[in-house]
This record gives structure tokens, sequence and C-alpha cells, in this order.
């Protein structure tokens, strides 16, 4: 503490130059801590052919313009949705424009919902350490969560692979608290866990979820160095060795599916895949991505239909419908290729080529009114209506032992 001038006198102002400093320095701290997204708009677009397709992908090559693409050119039936950073609305609606291509504005301002979603995490970690009770209807940072491990058939179900799908992530931690209060409580599930063993990895892509924190809410890839470039990040969903590195993924170390040098090069990827090569007795694979408000499975990177398709679409259905039954959101369900897009690289192809037969992809809420920006009053609903599905593929594995 500094001793009170004699006399008790309010301290003299701080000279000009000295206030300047300060004022310079917390500009700075500013701008080296979060990236700001002011003014950027996430523009939604249905494409009406596949010649417009194609011009929106070649938005995606030109770097300058650096859009970023939160669901990427796939068919004419599916919205293109992507953010536009303030500084280029201008030519990219020119571009669209230009190109008869019309467009709706999806947020208005993507910087305005970030300032939403800090405010409330900003409150709920006030209140948490005020009561010392973990609120699950909020965002969290990455020391705030664990996981668990043992051998017998098993359940692998991982989020968050993709660092800037929040929703996935919180969902992951809700659904931990759901198996450990419901085991020796509700009937399906303790005797799913009688006879097999759930492995829940929430924080898949560690750096990137961090960075996302700290640095850019909207970062999606791992924070990998790329060797003679400057960007950085490797897609971990694009990554493991099933159809490595056909379209569908980018050989571009600056894109934001970029597939990385070689498959399982990233050590997110290499640890599951090792684990579970290991382990031997997977059945269940879900790893739960965000958003469109679907249900997929393999293949994302053929057009064939895996031999199993006939029982993973009714199982699809089954685990939709059940879903949709706690707050009516509605899911569309089928093959990854055929349902959303071409992927190749992708986590659960490689599962199901790795005798994990039971393997799906959850795309989460919203189907785009928020996006990546799903208000955390959402989190609750959206991980209780998901985990009666998530239970119906497991109820499904036990019945069915292969
Ligand atoms: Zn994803």
């Amino acid at each position: 503490m500094l001793p009170m001038p004699a006399g008790g006198r309010a301290p003299a102002p701080l000279p000009l130059t000295m206030r300047a400093v300060l004022i310079l320095s917390f500009l700075l701290a500013a701008t080296l801590s979060q990236k700001m997204f002011s003014g950027d708009q996430v523009l939604r677009i249905k494409a009406k052919d596949e010649k417009q397709l194609q011009l929106l992908r070649d938005l995606e090559d030109s770097e300058d313009l650096k859009v970023d693409f939160w669901h990427a050119p796939a068919r004419p039936s599916l919205p293109v949705d992507m953010r536009v950073p303030f500084s280029n609305l201008k030519s990219v609606k020119n571009y669209l424009n230009s190109s008869g291509i019309s467009y709706t504005i999806m947020i208005e301002d993507v910087q305005v919902l970030l300032d939403e979603e800090r405010k409330g995490m900003t409150a709920s970690r006030r209140l948490e350490r005020s009561t010392s009770s973990f609120r699950y209807n909020s965002y969290h940072t990455l020391e705030e969560f664990s996981t668990g491990n043992k051998t017998r058939p098993a359940i692998w179900i991982d989020t968050g692979i993709h660092a800037r799908e929040w929703i996935t992530q919180a969902t992951g931690v809700w659904t931990a608290m759901k198996i450990a209060t419901d085991y020796g409580e509700e009937p399906v599930l303790t005797d799913v866990l009688n006879h097999m063993d759930i492995f829940l990895e929430v924080v898949t892509n560690p750096d990137g979820f961090a960075y996302t924190h700290s640095m850019n809410r909207l970062w999606r890839k791992n924070r990998a160095i790329n060797p003679n470039s400057t960007c950085k990040g490797v897609d971990p969903n694009r990554n493991w060795r099933s159809g490595f590195g056909g379209a569908g993924s980018s050989n571009n170390p600056c894109s934001e599916t970029y597939h990385g040098p070689f498959p399982h090069s990233e050590p997110e990827v290499a640890s599951i895949a090792n684990f579970i090569q290991k382990h031997k007795h997977f059945k269940v694979l879900i790893s739960i991505h965000s958003y469109s408000q679907m249900l997929l499975y393999p293949y994302g990177y053929r057009k064939e239909p895996t031999h199993d398709n006939e029982e993973l679409d009714n199982l699809a259905r089954d685990a939709v419908e059940a879903l949709s039954q706690v707050h009516g959101t509605e899911y569309v369900y089928g093959r990854t290729i055929s349902t959303i897009y071409v992927a190749n690289g992708i986590t659960i192809d490689w599962a199901y080529e790795h005798d994990v037969k039971y393997s799906f992809t959850f795309e989460l809420r919203d189907t785009g009114i928020y996006g990546f920006l799903l208000p955390a009053s959402q989190i609750i609903p959206t991980a209780e209506e998901t985990w009666p599905a998530i239970l119906t593929i497991m109820k499904h594995a036990r019945d069915n032992p292969y």
C-alpha cells in the first residue's frame, strides 16, 4: 500500500504523458487478447445451382476476402453460411450481387453476440465462486473438464474436436453429470453401464479450445504449426486415415479444412486412434459437432452405402425420434455424404472401418439463427434432448452384440 500524503490530500492527477501511456497499454492489452468481430456479418445463401456453388467455393480460395465458412458450399438444397469481416462486406456483397446470388443476413453483427456470451460467462463465474457450484447452463474454459477409463465392450463419445462448437463441450460436461447421477437410478443406463464402459472426451481439441477462449472465439482447427506456412492449425476431423486427402478437405494450411501433412499427423487424432485400436472392444463411437441438427452415419468419403446401412438408418431414425420427444427439436438423419457433404478423413468413417459398427456424428443445434454462437440458455435443453438419442444408440449396441 502507498503511504498517504501528509494532510490526506487526493493524489495529484497523472501527467498527460503518463495517462497516454496507460491508455495505450490498455488498448494494447485489449488488442493482444481477444480478436474482435465488430460489424462482421454472417450471410446465409441458398445457391440456385452448381454454378453458383462454384462461385461461392471460389470465395474460399480468395484469401484476401477472408471469408469464414460456417457451412461450406455443398449442394443447392443446403444453405451456405459464411462470416464476412466488416472490412470486406462491401466487396463480398458486390461479388454476390454481380453474380446474381441472393443472400440473407443471418447475424447482423457477430461481436454483439460475442459480447453477450462473454457477459453471461462472467456473471456465471461470479455466481459459481459465491455458491461453489458448477453451472451447466454456461460455457466454461478448458480447466474445468476431466475424463475417465477401463476393458469391456466400450462406447466412445467425443465433443469439441472443432474448437468453436462450444455447445458440444458444454453438452459433454452435462452428459458426464447425467451418466454419473443416473447410474443406479435409471434402468437403461444402469444396464448399459453394467455391460459396457463409456469413455467421454470432452475437450478433444484442447489447444484449439483454449485459443477460442483467449484469442479467437471462432477458431475451428487445432493450433499446429505448419512448416512453410504462416497459417496455423490442422482440421482434426479431416486428418483420419479414411479417404484422407480427397475432395471435401483442403491441402492449403490456411484453409479451415486443411487435412494436415499425413493421416494421424495430429496428436488429437493419433491418441484416439491408438487407444481404440489397442482396446479392440469399441462398439459405439459418437462424435459430437455443431450446428445443423443432423444425425449422420458413414460414409462421408464414399458414395456406396456401408454393409450395415439399413441397421444404421433405422437406429438413426429411432434416435432422432427420441430426441424430438424432449423439446420438439427436429433432426434430419442419413449418410454424411448424402445428407451434408463429401468429407474425407473424418472420425466416424475411420471408426466404422475399424470395426466400430455403431459410428455416428451429431450436429447439434441450431439450424442457423446463431450458428456457432448458440446462447448459453440453450445448453441444458440441447443436452437434455441429445441424451435420449445417445441412450438409444447405446441400448441398441448392448442388445445387438457382434
Ligand atoms: Zn464440427
